[in-house]
Formats: C-alpha cells, structure tokens, sequence
C-alpha cells in the first residue's frame, strides 16, 4: 500500500485526524492554524540521585490550547516517551475536553522513565522534582495547568504533586485543585479511579444501544453476550473490562505485555487480576488458552474490541486480520491511520479516543470543582433529598392504604452520595456527547465515520471559544 498516510508519528496522525475534519467545516484558515497548533512546549532535564548514582531525567509538559483556562491533562512516566508523543497527547485533550464540554484547554506531561526500574523513594523525588520544575515556569497551579493521572501514574503521584505544589505555595486555598486523580483521601473525588474505564463501558453501551447501527456492523442490539476482547490490564482496560463484563458482556481474551490469553466461554476479570498478582503473569489461567505473542490476541474472533494499553498498536500491519466489529479506543492514538483506512473499508466501527476515554478527564472535572469549592458533592443535599421522599412516601402510604417495608424505604428514599452523583454525571456526558458526534454523522452525510465526526464537533466549538474571546472577529 502506498497511502500517505503510512508511517506518521503519532502528531502527524492527530493533525492528519484534524485536517480531514477541517475539511468539513468552514472555519478560516488562519483559525484552524491557531486551534491546531500547541501554545506552550516546555522540555526539560533534571538530575536525581538514585541508588546507581546520579541521573539526568527527561521530562516535558505542552500546553496545546488556551482557549479556555485552565488547562489540564495527564502525566505519563514511560522510556519511550518522546516531544511528539507528548504533543499528539496534549491536542487531543483539547479535543476531548470540547467534545465532552468540559471548560478546559488541553495538555499533557510526561517522564521518560520506566517506573519499574525505580524504587518507590526514587519515584518520588524524581515526582517531585518534575512538580518545582513545573512551578518554576508556571505550568501548574489550580487555574493555569492541572495534571491527572495517565500511563504509569496514578493517585499516588498526583498525591506527591499536590503535597509539592502546596509546600512552594503556602496558604493558597485552594493548592488542592492544581492536580487531580488524587487519593479520595488527600483531596480527591470519588470515583475517579474507575471513571475513563466506566467511560468506555457507557460509550460501548451507548453505541451498542442502537438496534439500526448494529444491524450494519451485522451484530444484535445491547452489550449483552457480545464477545469482548482488552489490550491493557492498567487502569483503563481492568475498569473497561470489568464493567463490560457486569453489563453482560463476555471477556474472551486479555493481552498484557507478557502474554495474552482467551477464552470463548469467558474469563472473570477480577480472577484473571488475583491470578496475576499470585503468579505474575495472566498466562496459565487455568482454562483459558495461552498466546505468547501478545499482539495476536488483538485478531482473535471477537466483537468489540478494547485497544486500553498505547499508542499505535493497531496498524497497517495487523489491521487486515482484525476480526472485531467494533473497536473501542480506550488507550489514546491506538489506531494509525493507515489502520482506520482499512479497518473503515472492512465495516469496522471506531469509537475514537477523543470521545470514548473522556470519562478520565470529566471525572477530573468534578474534582477540580470539588477542590475549588471545599464542599464533598452531596453533603449538603442528601438528607434533605432523603426528607422530601421520605413525606413523598407517607403521602403516598396515606392515600393507597399500602405501607412500604424498611428496606423499600430505605431503597427508594436514599439522598444522593458523592459517588452516585460523579457516577450520574459521567454517565450524562458520555451518552449525551455520543449522540452529538451521532447526530453529527446523520446531519452531514458526507462526514465518513465517527472520528471525523468527534474531531468536526470539537474544532467548531474551539472556534466558537476563540470568537468569542474575541481573537478572531
Ligand atoms: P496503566 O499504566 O494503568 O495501564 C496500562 C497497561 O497496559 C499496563 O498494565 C501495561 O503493562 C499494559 N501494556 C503496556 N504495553 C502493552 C502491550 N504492548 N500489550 C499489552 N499490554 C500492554 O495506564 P492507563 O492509565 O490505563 O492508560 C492506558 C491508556 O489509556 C493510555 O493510552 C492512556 O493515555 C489512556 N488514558 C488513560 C486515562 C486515565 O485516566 N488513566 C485517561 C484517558 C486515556
């Protein structure tokens, strides 16, 4: 195949993504330069000392897009880790903050590390350290630049980022919201955790909800029964997995770097988890099928199909063999290019990145609004909410003669806790935004797929940001 579209970077595939959606619109060109370019790359080195002796680390944050503030995404310790990755990560936060309307530019950091390689006190200096180089040239702080967690991170990073944040900046109320994915207990939400895997499962549902559209992909209406495979048993496919599984799907493989494995009968993800922890490795789960090579179990018969490890794993290399209907984008840039030509000429439905794994970052919404307001979501609801059907109850007991039990009082009188209203509103935007990037598709008929789709809907309210802010009358 001789496409263009072979061998781009990461950045290339995400401006390639944005130019083909571009095309579907008609915004001024000198705008769509603005919307596409990143502001702010900042690169650094900084030493630490490690039991091996002292060490030069790599680190970066690109803030992509100002049009709003301020501007959030995650930080991702990995070895390969490069400029490009980080600045393909950070435009698609932009994109994914429009389309799920949270009031955020994008961005995103990183460390080129293993995290592996390093003690739990060395991954802390060198977290800490990468915090006071981002204060020294204000890249972080609750209404410039807010990290979360992402690839190698997670709430105990975040954790050591808001403890350093507030050491440089003693007093600052609201210190709390510079970071979010922290531990419920130092200032996070509830909920977060799970949020971007719980996101994937709304937008599989969502999708899976329309009888006509599945009719196409030559599958039944509903998640139930669908054969489900996941690349990635990290925070996003363990969560993804698990609750496609409470949906009613059946897990048949999951690929981890060491191995995959399937079976057609189901696996039972928490046991796959302990059987993991107890040996170290998923192989050998007892009746599932080993595969050595990891990356073939993305061409295993499946229906849906959970890419939630890295970048580019489905390529024009593999992509003639993949089997599934639907492909479910937990990871960011799993899919080139090159891959999506071919997988769209074979039918495939792509539930793209910047829509299906915003879930992380809606989440982190509500935390920053937590931090800001110094209020638990709830706490001043939930017994009033309780009151009001509890008489709501006794109305209804006084004029049918019927009396509920405790426990149907108990059930239907129950105010609102914070998880259940992070859980609700995760799953109002992932639905309402899935039908926006739908409804695109069926208005503008020219618009192919539902990436382009996701991409029109995010420039155009970009644009919208910018004309407002006056900079392009
Ligand atoms: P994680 O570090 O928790 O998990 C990633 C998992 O993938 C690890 O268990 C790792 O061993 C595994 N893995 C790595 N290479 C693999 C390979 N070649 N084959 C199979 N498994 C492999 O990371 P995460 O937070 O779950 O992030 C995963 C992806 O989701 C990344 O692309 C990230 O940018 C994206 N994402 C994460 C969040 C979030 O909230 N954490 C939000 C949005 C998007």
């Amino acid at each position: 195949m001789n496409s263009p579209k072979r061998n781009l970077s990461f950045f290339e595939n995400v401006l390639l993504n944005f130019d083909n959606a571009a095309s579907y619109t008609d915004h001024p060109k000198g705008l769509l330069e603005k919307i596409k370019t990143c502001n702010s790359i900042y690169s650094f080195h900084f030493p630490i000392r490690t039991q091996r002796g002292y060490e030069t680390i790599s680190g970066w944050r690109v803030e992509h897009s100002h049009h709003k503030l301020p501007v959030k995404g995650g930080i991702r310790y990995s070895e390969h880790v490069d400029e490009d990755e980080v600045k393909a990560l950070a435009s698609l936060m932009t994109y994914k903050c429009a389309i799920v309307d949270v009031p955020f530019g994008g961005a995103k950091g990183a460390v080129k590390i293993d995290p592996k390689n390093y003690t739990v006190h060395e991954l802390e200096q060198i977290t800490r350290r990468y915090t006071s180089e981002l204060i020294k040239k204000n890249f972080i702080g609750p209404g410039v630049d807010v990290p979360a967690p992402d690839y190698g991170t997670g709430p105990r990073e975040m954790a050591w980022i808001a403890d350093t944040y507030a050491a440089f900046n003693p007093g600052q109320t609201d210190a709390l919201a510079c970071v979010t994915g922290k531990p419920v207990t130092e200032g996070g939400v509830r909920g977060r955790t799970e949020a971007t895997g719980r996101g994937v499962f709304f937008a599989i549902r969502e999708v899976c909800a329309y009888g006509d559209d599945m009719k196409k992909l030559g599958l039944t209406k509903g998640l139930e029964g669908k054969r489900v495979i996941v690349q990635g048993l990290g925070n996003v496919g363990y969560h993804a997995a698990k609750f496609c599984q409470e949906g009613g799907a059946i897990i048949v493989g999951i690929a981890e770097y060491e191995g995959a494995i399937y079976d057609e009968k189901g696996l039972d993800v928490d046991r796959v988890v302990k059987h993991r922890k107890e040996t170290f490795s998923i192989l050998n789960y007892p009746g599932a099928t080993n595969i050595p090579k990891s990356s073939e179990a993305l061409e295993r018969e499946c229906d849906i199909l959970i890419p939630a490890a890295l970048e580019n794993q489905i390529t024009e290399e593999n992509a003639p063999r993949i089997k599934a209907k639907i492909i479910a984008e937990g990871a960011n840039g799993p899919t080139s290019a090159a891959a999506e030509e071919i997988l769209l000429k074979k039918n495939v439905l792509i539930i793209p990145d910047i829509y299906c794994n915003a879930g992380g970052v809606t989440v982190s919404y509500f935390e920053w609004l937590k931090n800001l307001s110094h209020v638990r979501f709830g706490r001043m609801g939930k017994r009033y909410e309780q009151a009001t059907f509890d008489r709501l109850l006794v109305a209804v007991e006084h004029a049918t003669g019927k009396s509920f039990s405790e426990n149907e009082r108990r059930a239907i009188t129950r105010g609102a806790d914070e998880i259940d209203l992070v859980n609700s509103g995760l799953e109002e935007t992932m639905v309402s935004a899935y039908n926006e990037i739908r409804e695109q598709v069926k208005r503008n008929t020219k618009i192919p797929d539902l990436r382009t789709a996701a991409f029109v809907e995010a420039i155009n309210k970009v644009a919208l940001a910018y004309l407002e802010l006056g900079i392009f009358p």
